[in-house]
């Protein structure tokens, strides 16, 4: 498939992985918009949350958790914005369900 965060998840690209277990990865992001920005991705491709299934959805909500309890050796601690761009209209670009910390 060609997918840019499949191809990074398969480590077919590199990227600067901040965290990974065998449900998401964190990288950074390669255009940062902040002094921390992170991309969190569920493992499994899905387009966006309108495609997005229970299973995903609790990968998101382990995402929120990983992220607060974790907010510190992130870089986040003194707190932190979350995007998700969800769609054509919201200007999706990559399009494999990603949450930005920033
Ligand atoms: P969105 O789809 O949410 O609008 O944005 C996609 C984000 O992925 C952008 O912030 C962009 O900088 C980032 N991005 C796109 N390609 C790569 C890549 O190959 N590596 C990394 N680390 N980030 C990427
Ligand atoms: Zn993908």
């Amino acid at each position: 498939m060609n997918c840019i965060f499949c191809k990074i998840i398969n480590k077919e690209i590199n990227s600067e992985i901040v965290y990974e277990n065998n449900n998401f990865i964190i990288i950074k992001d390669i255009n940062p918009e902040a002094k921390v920005h992170l991309l969190a991705i569920p493992k499994k491709h899905v387009i966006n949350l309108f495609e997005a299934d229970s299973n995903t959805l609790e990968v998101v909500s382990e995402i929120f958790s990983y992220v607060s309890k974790n907010a510190e050796k992130l870089g986040l601690n003194n707190g932190f914005r979350v995007t998700i761009n969800n769609g054509k209209d919201a200007n999706q670009t990559v399009n494999h369900l990603h949450v930005h910390f920033l």
